[in-house]
């Protein structure tokens, strides 16, 4: 882990599942996704490097679920259900952590924050992959 950045820790809502995590930009990278899953679950997601998250406790409470072409690993805590993180399908060297896990920190502390336009993700574009888009979604629009 790189010590100049800010540990964090975290927790899924039961508080079995506990982790530490350092961002890659602390909340400068908060979005929300588009994505056939995402647009169900509802959660903001920031961004950290693999090696950035060390789990406390309560890691094999996680389940993981996948659809599509199974790039993506979306976790979630067995027990009360609230996802805490997933590995990227847009960057897999990257996980998104659902920042309402994050102690002290409130998804409506964001009033405004980026969609990644899922539904038309960059790899299942003709052509090979391009910079996703990203729409801009504000709340009080
Ligand atoms: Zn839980």
């Amino acid at each position: 882990m790189n010590n100049l950045r800010q540990e964090h820790r975290a927790a899924c809502h039961c508080g079995s599942v506990r982790f530490k995590v350092r961002l890659t930009d602390e909340f400068n990278t908060v979005r929300r996704c588009s994505c056939s899953y995402c647009r169900m679950r509802g959660a903001i997601a920031v961004s950290a490097q693999l090696s950035d998250i060390a789990f406390v406790e309560g890691e094999d409470n996680l389940t993981l679920y996948q659809f599509n072409t199974g790039t993506a690993k979306h976790y979630f805590c067995k027990n009360c259900g609230i996802y805490t993180h997933h590995q990227r399908r847009s960057n897999p060297s990257q996980f998104g952590v659902n920042v309402a896990c994050i102690d002290g920190v409130s998804p409506f502390d964001f009033h405004e924050v980026l969609v990644m336009d899922g539904i038309s993700h960059p790899s299942d574009a003709t052509g090979g992959p391009k910079v996703a888009e990203f729409l801009r979604f504000s709340p009080a629009e």
